[in-house]
């Protein structure tokens, strides 16, 4: 609701705005998901897309497309970007060791991890997961990162959010895996079949591959990116704020402009288990 004030100010003003939203369909809880519920994964996202978007509907909100990160153009694109990341240079074979929370979808550092070896955020026990894998080379923009912080102080509001990121970066970065072995629900990776992408590349790859083929038989890319916001909640900052400019950079692509951050929507004293929209308006 939010995002869609901002869309419509903002046509008011006479710009030109393409706003998105959409699900997240791939990832590990949804195979768990679905697996409890005796069906297949792609049949639980089928029963599921249509509420979310049915309820951006009842709150008439003006969004110029829904995507679904199981659409076909989707998953082309994101094959697209990773190959692109690839392809120059910043892509290897590792082996991972360390903890993992399925929730977050998040391989968590030392100082994100609460006692008893729990997720601070969803308070489970995390998983200590060892696998071959993928990775990107996140280590190798620090520097542009820093830089690309200092000269668009704008980026990232509110200011608070902004010095958190910044303090995630300055603090060092490590490599984070860019695909998994023992999961199946996801894209697969377009050089080695057996993996398939960490679930949140492919996820923040909707803002950008929606362009390519929301409008059929036209591409609004050049017309529409960079977005001028992502809008997101807090939990979900050092994804959005830290991994996703430099995987952009990494294909040889421009960040966001500016994303904005909110806190979670309470029910008691306990966020509501669904994760707060990640909207998107792209506008000139
Ligand atoms: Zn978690």
């Amino acid at each position: 609701m939010a995002a869609d004030i901002l869309a419509r100010h903002m046509r008011q003003r006479g710009e030109d705005v393409f706003m998105l939203t959409g699900t997240d369909e791939h990832g590990e809880p949804i195979a768990q998901a679905a697996e409890a519920a005796g069906i297949s994964p792609q049949e639980l996202v089928d029963r599921n897309a249509p509420k979310f978007e049915d309820l951006v509907g009842r709150v008439d909100s003006t969004h110029d497309f829904f995507i679904r990160t199981t659409d076909q153009g989707h998953i082309e694109k994101v094959q697209e970007l990773v190959t692109r990341v690839k392809d120059n240079g910043y892509v290897y074979q590792g082996l991972y060791e360390g903890w993992y929370c399925p929730r977050c979808a998040d391989f968590k550092n030392e100082n994100e991890i609460g006692p008893g070896d729990t997720c601070l955020i969803h308070e489970i026990p995390l998983l200590r997961e060892k696998e071959e894998n993928w990775f990107f080379k996140l280590s190798a923009f620090q520097e542009k990162l820093e830089q690309l912080y200092e000269e668009n102080p704008e980026m990232v509001k509110p200011d608070f959010r902004r010095n958190e990121a910044l303090s995630f970066i300055r603090g060092g970065l490590r490599d984070v895996s860019l695909s998994r072995s023992q999961l199946s629900w996801g894209v697969p990776l377009p050089w080695d079949s057996d993996q398939v992408m960490y679930v949140w590349f492919d996820a923040l790859s909707n803002y950008y591959s929606a362009l390519g083929y929301a409008r059929e038989g036209e591409d609004l890319t050049g017309r529409y990116w960079p977005a001028s916001w992502h809008i997101l909640a807090k939990d979900i900052l050092k994804f959005h704020a830290v991994y996703w400019p430099a995987f952009l950079m990494a294909a040889g692509l421009e960040p966001p402009q500016r994303m904005f951050i909110h806190g979670y929507l309470l029910m008691g004293r306990r966020r509501c288990r669904s994760r707060s929209g990640t909207y998107s308006i792209l506008s000139r």
